[in-house]
């Protein structure tokens, strides 16, 4: 009789605990939730007015220009050089709020990444240059597959910015794209290799976390936000896929991304 009570209330006790457990949590997720949707509307409601001041200063500089100190311009060109600064940061922002309340909103088209690349190289050329930085892709013709080619463009642009970015003059930034196969499945094998400032053993854990940036000054020079490579991360995991990091301080870092090329409704077999 002993045991029966005693395993009776065990089980009585786990079912109220497990109960409770829910109870207490369920305040916490919705809050949670609340405070991501709070995030995104905060930060898609900041857009417009930070839009609206970018422009106002720029009828300012062009119709008062010859009015104006050149104390005057110098504080003009800084304003807009933070307006600058926070549009990206609310921007940034606001994907990954996004990402964490309802999941990035993807769309599943077919597009040929490699011109895709390409076209990103070519804008991104000037910035090259003027860091006197060669810019290479090795690519086959074409690759197809299947995604939402918009964010694959921004995480190929993340990738590309901070290669540039932390490279010195006279360095080198290759892209490379193939399709290799891993555990039966085709995937899009998407690097980023640069030639330099690399990235210290310690931090490489830390790099894709939110708002983490490296050497406080040297961040500060680059005028980075720390939200980049966490956005990079959420949409290759919006894609199923994955990403990271090999670097040797001093000489370089490669990035490396895997997508399924069948995309997440998985049409492997067209591809
Ligand atoms: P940031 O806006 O500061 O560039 P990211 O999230 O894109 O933010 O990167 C986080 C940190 O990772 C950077 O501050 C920098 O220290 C390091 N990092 C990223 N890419 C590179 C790279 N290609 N070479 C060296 N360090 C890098």
């Amino acid at each position: 009789v002993l045991i029966v009570l005693s395993l009776f209330f065990l089980i009585v006790a786990s079912i109220v605990g497990y109960f409770m457990s829910r109870k207490a949590m369920i305040p916490i997720v919705k809050s949670y939730t609340r405070q991501q949707e709070f995030v995104a509307d905060a930060s898609h409601e900041l857009r417009t007015p930070l839009s609206v001041l970018y422009s106002s200063l720029e009828v300012i500089e062009a119709e008062e220009q010859d009015k104006i100190s050149s104390f005057s311009r110098k504080v003009l060109f800084d304003m807009k050089d933070e307006l600058k600064r926070m549009k990206k940061l609310v921007n940034d922002l606001l994907i990954l709020a996004r990402s964490d309340s309802e999941g990035l909103d993807l769309l599943n088209e077919t597009f040929d990444v490699v011109s895709t690349a390409e076209k990103l190289i070519r804008s991104i050329q000037p910035l090259a240059n003027s860091g006197q930085i060669q810019l290479h892709l090795a690519a086959p013709e074409k690759l197809i597959m299947y995604g939402d080619q918009e964010r694959i463009r921004q995480l190929l642009f993340i990738l590309l910015d901070n290669a540039i970015k932390y490279t010195p003059a006279g360095g080198e930034v290759t892209v490379s794209l193939h399709r290799v196969t891993k555990q039966k499945k085709k995937l899009l094998c998407l690097s980023v290799k640069d030639t330099g400032i690399g990235i210290p053993l310690e931090q490489q854990k830390r790099i894709f976390d939110r708002f983490f940036r490296g050497d406080k000054d040297r961040s500060r020079q680059t005028g980075g936000t720390g939200l980049g490579l966490s956005i990079a991360k959420s949409i290759a995991e919006a894609h199923q896929g994955s990403i990271e990091v090999s670097s040797t301080e001093g000489s370089g870092s490669t990035f490396t991304v895997w997508i399924p090329l069948g995309g997440r409704k998985d049409k492997e077999g067209d591809i």
